[in-house]
């Protein structure tokens, strides 16, 4: 074993460092399997000190961390490069609920707290942290806020960024900045923990976090609508924003194409409405009265919806089942598309009043270059989130498919930057978006991301390659 490992296995313990390759082998490759690295070891701090002082020792050495969570992240951020050189830094054994503060709505957890765990600390105290998506059982929220996390309720309660008051980060240097203030007011100058969220470890090491809570809601309505095309969604979205005002959660969308998928490949699900329809929006709402109560309210929507023609059918989940079954619908889609073979897969964002325009130009542009391209478009409608992935035409080897790659990101990216949009709306940039953001950020706003990352890491040793190329040799 090297001295530098010898020297951490000496602050972390026997259970903190990991070097044997079989164990190690899940940590160094990224949920889509797109990326595979090697690494010197993974270590595993249990407290924030211990985090501080294997920061300092690599730093000494000039050996590059890599943060990493549930290593459920999309953007092949948390995977190691293929030097063998770097430490993955896993938080995971710091899974403490520190403290919670029913008063204040606000709970204080480390980093390594599974996103479920978090949830349901929350709901101890009755109250609700509102983040949730479908890697909530393996996603850690350090890793949360290291990619600025959506999912599904960022239409009510905003993305991890607007759910977090206070940040404890373990800097380059490995000093350890407090910052776990509980306050919805401090103009005290920089509000640095914004630095930190969406940086994806390349500025420090973000050990615990003060979350927002929320009150628990009483009742839940969820319902399902057919339209004929995104300008109806989105006028359906405005209808109900108004409507439903704060009550109103989750607004999603999804193409036929996309419920076929799911119907053909999972056997147990059924398509919801009784005839099929170009496009699809789940809606949900949540209140403090009971479900019957809510489910009036979404009844009496939707009914007005129909009436004036915006949605050309709807469905209102009545039990528990029913309403597990439409966001299985929903939730299925990636899994589905994933079976039907390799796509090519987009995570954009686009203001509201552009989406359909930008669906309907993108997809006459890709059907000109490639006939019978199938197009799965989906996402979080309410948040302008389109999930919009291209598989291959029928018939067209999916692999094969792949060469295209980079011609079909450019027509579909530059069509997002026409339209104003992002090219990543939640997922992150890791080494996915890395060189693709140079196209399409201006200039400027790169160069003060550089300077940030030199003065916060002036060694290149924070999680070096991932979203700003590398700037010092390691
Ligand atoms: P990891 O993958 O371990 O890491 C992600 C990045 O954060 C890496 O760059 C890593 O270096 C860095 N990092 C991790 N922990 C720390 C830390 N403590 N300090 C500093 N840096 C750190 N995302 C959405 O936004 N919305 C969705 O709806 C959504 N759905 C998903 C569904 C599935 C099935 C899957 C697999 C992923 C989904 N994601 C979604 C992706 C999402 O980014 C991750 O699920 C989650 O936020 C990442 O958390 P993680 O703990 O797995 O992070
Ligand atoms: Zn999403």
């Amino acid at each position: 074993m090297s001295a530098l490992l010898e020297r951490i296995a000496a602050v972390v313990g026997p259970h903190g460092l990991i070097t044997d390759e079989a164990t190690l082998e899940p940590f160094l490759i990224d949920w889509r399997k797109r990326y595979i690295g090697r690494a010197l070891a993974m270590v595993k701090p249990a407290s924030t000190n211990e985090v501080a002082e294997v920061v300092r020792l690599c730093a000494a050495e000039r050996t590059a961390m890599v943060p990493q969570g549930g290593n459920t992240g999309l953007a092949g951020g948390a995977t190691p490069d293929a030097s063998g050189t770097q430490i993955i830094l896993s938080l995971s054994r710091m899974n403490r609920v520190r403290g919670i503060d029913p008063l204040n709505n606000t709970l204080t957890v480390e980093a390594g707290c599974t996103l479920v765990a978090v949830q349901e600390a929350a709901r101890t105290a009755d109250r609700l942290f509102p983040l949730s998506l479908a890697a909530e059982g393996s996603c850690e929220i350090g890793g949360n806020l290291s990619t600025n996390a959506g999912g599904t309720a960022v239409l009510r309660y905003g993305t991890a960024r607007e759910l977090t008051l206070g940040l404890e980060v373990v800097l380059a240097s490995g000093e350890v900045w407090n910052g776990l203030r509980g306050l919805r007011k401090d103009n005290t100058g920089y509000d640095l923990k914004h630095l930190f969220i969406g940086a994806e470890g390349t500025l420090g090491i973000i050990t615990a976090a003060v979350l927002k809570l929320f009150p628990l809601p009483r009742g839940w309505a969820t319902g399902i609508v057919g339209l004929d095309s995104p300008e109806s969604a989105l006028a359906l979205l405005s209808h109900a924003r108004e409507r439903f005002g704060e009550r109103l959660t989750s607004v999603e969308l999804f193409s036929d194409f996309c419920l076929d998928l799911v119907l053909r490949h999972f056997a147990e699900s059924r398509a919801p409405l009784r005839a099929r329809h170009p496009f699809y929006v789940l809606i949900e709402l949540a209140d403090s009265h009971p479900s019957e109560h809510v489910r009036q309210q979404l009844e009496d929507g939707l009914a007005a919806a129909l009436e004036a023609s915006l949605v050309r059918d709807a469905v209102i989940a009545t039990s528990e089942a029913q309403t597990r079954a439409v966001w299985a619908l929903r939730e299925s889609i990636s899994d589905a598309q994933a079976r039907e073979g390799k796509n090519i897969k987009h995570d954009v964002s686009l203001p509201a009043s552009a989406l359909a325009e930008f669906i309907a130009v993108t997809g006459t542009a890709l059907e000109r270059a490639y006939p019978g391209v199938r197009v799965v478009c989906f996402g979080h409608l309410g948040d302008g989130n389109l999930h919009y992935n291209i598989s291959s035409p029928v018939g067209v080897d999916a692999d094969a498919f792949l060469a295209n790659q980079e011609t079909i990101n450019r027509i579909v990216h530059d069509r997002v930057v026409h339209f104003h949009g992002s090219i990543s709306a939640e997922h992150g940039v890791g080494q996915l978006r890395r060189d693709e953001i140079l196209r399409y950020k201006p200039p400027i706003e790169m160069e003060l991301m550089r300077k940030v990352k030199a003065a916060l890491d002036p060694l290149g040793i924070m999680n070096p390659g991932k979203l700003i190329a590398r700037m010092n040799q390691l």
